[in-house]
Formats: structure tokens, C-alpha cells, sequence
């Protein structure tokens, strides 16, 4: 590797660890080592850090200590909560209502269950990714047991009507749960004002380790374990506790939410400007997602005519790290369902870049991408054979 410049935009995919939670964690490591569910005094310090973990935790999202898990991450989280929920409450109804945009942590657990005799309710978005709260009222019925939406979609950053959607659940008495793993220190959750009684979270998109997450219970939720074995969190998920993981998730909530405001300010400014920049300089560009309801540093972009893949070989060749939406499987690119769901045609979904910023990204970032990806994309062009037979700039009729 030469010292080639690397411009990360890829936040929503992972993050780095922030120093001072690698610092925090690294004593759990070495020094305090021991196993919490042993009796000897030195396993006291490791008690404590998961202690004061659970407490950082529970203060991010306005919930009690004792209404926290910790988990192995977002995509446990998720499991556990929608598993757990349909188990502990199959005798009252089998029907789960979702949305179409979900992450395929939600989406394919949602299908497992299907097979195992659940029914599921894929709730149809609005062209921006929203969810509408009177459609979801629609969807229930006697039979259902849980409702999980997501706050903020991954790809496109639309941010969900969470407090609404949760408000109907309750009114139903149905159990609400939402994968809120994009939104922490982008979002300020507060689950007793937003009506949430299940959450997942995942410390790795939040400038924390990869590996640890957490799931809120809101105390009386019924809801069976996922992983079984030992006594560990409240005999709620067994596992020897990931005590450094925990440590820095704790650790990288508590900076998270210190000051949403500042982050959000410094970050949306960053993304309105190459946002803007990319729409001006680039023709046949449509942004995917709500222009405001979205998260702060979200960009979500199809170029007609070309395929995303193309696009991020080109970025990557100059050291910018970007997604698409499209995923290749098995040797053919699937376009993403979220883009699909949001009403966008297939062949202009394929085309779709999403560029996410975060605490690395500086003005002189936005430069480079604003120099390079017009060049990206025009290149791609002139290879492109729909670009050649739509005659040029074929006006873009998607908004
Ligand atoms: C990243 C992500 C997940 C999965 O989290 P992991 O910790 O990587 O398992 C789930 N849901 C959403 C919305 C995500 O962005």
C-alpha cells in the first residue's frame, strides 16, 4: 500500500474505534480479565464496568439499567427480539407486521418465521421511504403480536415516524420494536416519549467495537431468550460477557450523545454541500430518500444509466470508500429492495451510490469526491450502451 489519500464515506457501514474507547476498553483486556459469574474479588472491577456500561447505555435511550442487554450486535439484537417476541406470544396470534425497507437482519428473520407458520405484513413506503402510520393501523388485526419498523433506513437515511408508529402499537397493546441501529448519536432516542418497547443497537456504528451490541426490553415485555446456556444477563442471554466490548460500547454511547447537536451541525453542513454539489454538477442524478426526514449524513444518489458497482471500482481506484445498493449475488447484481420499495425502476436502482459521512470527514474530503465523481460518472457514460442508445441527457422523469 503506498500513502495513497482515503476518503471514508462508508459511516453507515462501520465505523472506527474512537481512541478513547479503545483506551477504555484495553484494561478489560489485560488487567481485569476475570470472569464476572466467578466469586473470587478481582472478577469485582469486571462486575462494575458492565455495571456502569448498562447504566451509559440506559441514559442514551431514556430506559431504566435493568432494561438493557447486551448482545453480539445489531444483528442479534434484532433475532431476539423478533424471535423471542413471536415465541412468547404464539398461544395469542401469529401475525407480525414489518416494513418493505427493513434491514435483512429484520427482513430474513421475519421470513424464517414465516416458515415456522408466522404470518408477516410487509407495510408498503411512500416514494421517500416513509411508512404511513394510518396504513400500519390497517394492517392489524386480532392476530397480531408484534410490530418492528425501523427508526432510519441504512441506505437511503429516511428517518421513520418512530413515536407515531409506536403510539398505535401501543393503543392496540401490541409490542413495538425498532432497529435504531443508524440513528444512535445521530437521533436523540428517548424511548418513553417515542413509544418504544423493544430496541436494537449496535456499538460499531457509533464509533465503538464490532461485535457488541445491546437490546432494550422495556420491563413487563413478554419475550423468550434467544441464546440459551448460562445465567449471564439476567438469565435473559447466556454468554461469558464480552466485558471490553461492553466497556467500549458504554464508553461510545456516552461520547455519541454527549452533544447530538454539535455533531449533527458539523455533519449536515459537510453532506447539504456535496450533496448539492453532486446534483448540480452531475445531469440525470436523483436522490433517493427524504430531503429533510433523512439522516444527518446520508447521501443516496441514482446516475441513470450506469450500474453502482462501476461507480465504487472507479472511487475505490482513487481511495474513496462508498456503497451501492445493489448487491452481487450469485454473479448478477440484485437491486436493493429498499430503492425498489421506494418506487424507483430496477435499472435506475442499479445505478445508485450512497455516500455516508461521519467524524472523519472534512471539508477538503467533500472537495476530492466534488473533483472526482462527475469524472466517475461521465466516464461510465460514454462505456454505457443505454447511455449511447437514449440519445444523451433523456430527461430524468423519476422525482
Ligand atoms: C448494521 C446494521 C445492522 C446489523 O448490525 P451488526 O452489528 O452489524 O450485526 C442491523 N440493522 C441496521 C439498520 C444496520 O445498519
Amino acid at each position: 500500500m503506498g500513502e495513497k489519500r482515503i476518503v471514508y464515506m462508508d459511516h453507515s457501514a462501520t465505523t472506527y474505534v474512537r481512541k478513547e474507547v479503545l483506551d477504555a476498553m484495553i484494561p478489560y483486556h489485560i488487567e481485569f480479565f476475570g470472569n464476572p459469574s466467578s466469586i473470587y474479588s478481582i472478577t469485582r472491577a469486571t462486575k462494575k464496568a458492565i455495571d456502569t456500561a448498562r447504566e451509559q447505555v440506559a441514559k442514551a435511550l431514556g430506559a431504566e439499567p435493568d432494561e438493557i442487554y447486551f448482545t453480539s450486535g445489531g444483528s442479534e439484537s434484532d433475532n431476539w427480539a423478533i424471535k423471542g417476541v413471536a415465541s412468547a406470544n404464539r398461544k395469542k396470534g401469529n401475525h407480525i407486521i414489518t416494513s418493505k425497507i427493513e434491514h435483512h437482519a429484520v427482513l430474513h428473520t421475519c421470513e424464517y418465521l414465516e416458515k415456522e407458520g408466522f404470518t408477516v405484513t410487509y407495510l408498503p413506503v411512500d416514494q421517500y421511504g416513509l411508512v404511513d402510520p394510518a396504513e400500519l393501523e390497517k394492517a392489524i388485526t386480532d392476530q397480531t403480536i408484534l410490530i418492528t419498523i425501523m427508526y432510519a433506513n441504512n441506505e437511503i437515511g429516511t428517518i421513520e415516524p418512530v413515536a407515531e408508529l409506536g403510539a398505535i402499537a401501543r393503543k392496540h397493546k401490541i409490542p413495538f420494536h425498532t432497529d435504531a441501529v443508524q440513528v444512535i448519536g445521530n437521533v436523540p432516542v428517548d424511548v418513553k416519549t417515542q413509544n418504544i418497547d423493544i430496541l436494537s443497537l449496535s456499538a460499531h456504528k457509533f464509533y465503538g467495537p464490532k461485535g457488541v451490541g445491546a437490546l432494550y426490553i422495556r420491563k413487563g415485555t413478554k419475550i423468550d431468550n434467544l441464546i440459551h446456556g448460562g445465567g449471564q444477563e439476567r438469565r435473559r442471554r447466556a454468554g461469558t460477557e464480552n466485558i471490553a466490548g461492553i466497556v467500549g460500547l458504554g464508553k461510545a454511547i456516552e461520547l455519541a450523545t454527549a452533544d447530538i447537536e454539535g455533531h449533527n451541525r458539523r455533519i449536515r453542513a459537510l453532506r447539504d454541500r456535496l450533496m448539492k454539489g453532486i446534483l448540480d454538477k452531475i445531469p440525470d442524478a436523483h436522490l433517493n430518500g427524504h430531503p429533510e426526514k433523512r439522516l444527518v449524513g446520508n447521501i443516496n444518489i441514482s446516475f441513470k444509466f450506469i450500474e453502482g458497482e462501476g461507480i465504487l471500482l472507479w472511487l475505490d481506484d482513487e481511495g474513496i470508500c462508498a456503497s451501492t445498493g445493489s448487491a452481487c449475488t450469485s454473479g448478477s447484481l440484485e437491486p436493493s429492495h429498499v430503492l425498489l420499495a421506494t418506487g424507483l425502476p430496477v435499472e435506475i436502482s442499479h445505478g445508485s451510490l450512497r455516500l455516508t459521512l461521519g467524524n472523519v470527514n472534512t471539508d477538503a474530503d467533500v472537495d476530492f469526491v466534488l473533483a472526482v465523481l462527475p469524472k466517475v460518472v461521465s466516464r461510465l457514460r460514454e462505456m454505457s450502451p443505454l447511455y449511447l442508445k437514449s440519445g444523451k441527457e433523456g430527461g430524468c422523469n423519476v422525482q
